[in-house]
């Protein structure tokens, strides 16, 4: 499937200079939803996985449906304060801007095979941080998966060492 089809450029957003990847026109069309969250699965080839974490906000969307496919469980990783038990945080830099990533403290199990999903692949910092947050639950990064990869930012040698997959490639 043509899946670039459905990705929208927005230029200027969230600030002046950003040319944003909204993902929205996919998940608006029954087909390009469907299709795309088949071809995340494809990209595991079998791999067991007992936790896919998704990332606050756009992670959210696709994570818990691969999850539920996979007969894995779901967990979150969100911006400082919203999660309500006790949890580990991890500093990051983003494309724009800087903030902390949290995971509950007892969302994963030591030597658990887990997932990681985003809906965007910029940088690499976002990610990197979700990496450490899983080793630092005993965690073990199985792959990261993307629905978009913007390759020009360089992502991928920030996270050197783990398996990284793709829908599409910018
Ligand atoms: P990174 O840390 O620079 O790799 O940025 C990745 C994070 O920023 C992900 O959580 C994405 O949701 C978000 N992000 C960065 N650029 C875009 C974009 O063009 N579209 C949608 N999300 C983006």
């Amino acid at each position: 499937m043509d899946f670039e089809s459905y990705i929208r450029d927005v230029e200027d957003f969230p600030k002046p200079g950003v040319t944003f990847k909204d993902i929205t026109p996919l998940l608006n069309n029954p087909k390009a939803l469907n299709r795309a969250c088949e071809s995340l699965l494809s990209m595991l080839q079998g791999l067991p996985i007992d936790k896919v974490v998704g990332v606050d906000s756009r992670g959210f969307i696709f994570a818990p449906m691969l999850a539920s496919k996979l007969g894995a469980g779901f967990v979150p990783v969100r911006k400082k304060g919203k999660l309500p038990h006790k949890t580990i945080g991890e500093a990051y830099s983003l494309e724009y801007g800087e903030d902390v990533l949290e995971i509950h403290m007892d969302a994963i199990s030591e030597g658990e095979k887990v997932l990681i999903h985003d809906d965007v692949l910029a940088t690499g910092g976002t990610a990197e941080a979700v990496c450490k947050l899983v080793e630092q639950l005993g965690g073990e990064v199985v792959q990261c998966n993307f629905l978009i990869e913007l390759s020009f930012l360089n992502g991928s040698e920030k996270l050197n060492g783990y398996p990284i997959k793709s829908l599409l490639k910018y």
